[in-house]
């Protein structure tokens, strides 16, 4: 479908605001003209926060204090598998946004979310020389239930943004995991061992980016970014839409 499409659907089917989950008008008047409305009242944008500024040099998580510092505790601490992360906003100015995203069918947030990634972060990713997108698996029957994987989402509306393939057909979940807010790190990390499995053996990138919605310790990814490498890609890397700070 084109944006031209696309708009002419968003008067019919009105679209909603990632923020407020009010309706979106498909045309605004700005300068005594008539022109097709965006995906977030302007009101709400200015209610998010963007990750900007001195950041982990791992994962990308904003670094609090004034003391300069390369990387964030845990990254000083543990040996990530992905070489470097990046996000779009901080936690918790779309906590909200995301759980009705997640769990609410709220799939058309999604072309902000791409949109604004590639306002912040498209020249970087760039510039990286990645050759496909790799959103992080759902447990089939778990998507099944939910209705969709809301980080495939995410990268379908990223790839027609930065034109770069995405391939959902590459890594599988193997294993349903316990949930995860309700483990420590060393739990999450066993949770996780061997739940997920890269599909054939002919993965010939040598250079990805893994997507999901949030950043909390890095497990997931983690666990993801290993399987990769054994398959023989050499660069990996991450982006999430959101992510804590570090205290
Ligand atoms: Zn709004
Ligand atoms: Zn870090």
């Amino acid at each position: 479908m084109n944006k031209e499409t696309k708009r002419v659907l968003d008067f019919f089917f009105p679209r909603r605001c990632p923020v407020c989950d009010d309706i979106v008008p498909a045309l605004e008047f700005k300068d005594g003209k008539i022109r097709a409305g965006g995906y977030i009242h302007r009101r709400c944008h200015r209610q998010i926060e963007y990750i900007r500024g001195n950041t982990c040099a791992r994962c990308g998580k904003p670094l609090s204090g004034d003391i300069y510092r390369e990387y964030c505790d845990d990254c000083s601490r543990v040996r990530h598998s992905f070489d470097l992360g990046m996000s779009v906003f901080r936690y918790r100015t779309v906590a909200g946004s995301i759980y009705k995203f997640k769990y609410m069918g709220r799939r058309e947030y999604a072309d902000f979310y791409a949109s604004a990634t590639r306002r912040l972060l498209g020249e970087k990713i760039s510039r990286l020389g990645i050759e496909a997108l790799i959103p992080v698996p759902m447990y089939e029957e778990k998507e099944r239930l939910r209705g969709y994987n809301q980080a495939a989402v995410y990268a379908r509306a990223l790839s027609k943004e930065l034109n770069i393939p995405v391939r959902e057909d590459v890594i599988r979940r193997v294993r349903n995991t316990a949930p995860m807010k309700e483990l420590d790190a060393a739990g999450r990390r066993n949770n996780l061992k061997k739940a997920f499995n890269i599909a054939g053996n002919d993965v010939k990138f040598k250079c990805i980016l893994i997507i999901d919605d949030i950043y909390t310790t890095g497990s997931t990814i983690d666990e993801i970014a290993h399987e990769f490498r054994v398959a023989g890609v050499e660069r990996v890397y991450f982006l999430t839409l959101a992510i804590g700070q570090t205290t």
